[in-house]
């Protein structure tokens, strides 16, 4: 069978969901530890940051966020009142709440400059199974288009609502 996108057989970390939270994650992890670039993937079937976010605010015709101009994917705090100075009419009262268009350029900047757009696989995570091998423990993700891949790490950060406890989970033996 021929895939149109290539992962690789093994991975140190996946990360399964391409939102906020897995941007903010990225950028904490590459903060602390340059190297763990080349060393985890994102998952996301729109293949790309931000869609879901982007589609939801602007479905929903949102014109400035809820949480303050702190809130954001960069790990300094005062990045985004940084990206603003040129745009200081977008950022609104009472609290500084910056607009939409102004976050989601603000975001788009920060994949950018962190060079973080080629880390999204445009695949949906459809299970996800407990490996023992010897000691270790590995992952093994089953794609969309029926590649597999093995994670030694899994972040789960697709927004659900619903709690994901895996049923593996109840077989773990507590002391
Ligand atoms: C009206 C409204 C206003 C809001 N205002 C704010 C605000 O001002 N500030 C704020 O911080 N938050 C706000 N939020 C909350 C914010 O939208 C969510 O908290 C945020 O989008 C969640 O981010 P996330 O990264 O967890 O998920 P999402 O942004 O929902 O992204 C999840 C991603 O996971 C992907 N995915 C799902 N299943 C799979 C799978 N099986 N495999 C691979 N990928 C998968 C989806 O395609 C999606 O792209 C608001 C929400 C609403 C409804």
């Amino acid at each position: 069978m021929e895939f149109t996108t290539t992962v690789p057989a093994t991975i140190d970390l996946a990360i399964i969901g391409a939102g906020p939270h897995a941007l903010t994650l990225t950028t904490h992890l590459l903060q602390k530890r340059q190297r763990i670039r080349g060393k985890f993937l994102v998952f996301d079937p729109s293949g790309r940051w931000m869609s879901q976010w982007e589609h939801q605010f602007r479905a929903l015709e949102i014109p400035n966020l809820r949480s303050p101009a702190v809130h954001h994917p960069d790990p300094n705090p005062f990045a985004l009142r940084k990206f603003a100075q040129s745009r200081p009419n977008e950022l609104f009262p009472p609290y500084d709440l910056p607009g939409t268009q102004l976050f989601e350029d603000f975001c788009q900047d920060v994949i950018r400059v962190r060079q973080l757009q080629e880390q999204v696989i445009p695949l949906a995570v459809k299970s996800i199974e407990p490996l023992r091998d010897h000691l270790r423990f590995r992952f093994c993700l089953c794609l969309q288009d029926g590649q597999e891949v093995i994670a030694r790490r899994v972040v789960l950060t697709m927004s659900s609502a619903q709690i994901q406890i895996p049923d593996w989970v109840n077989q773990i033996q507590t002391a």
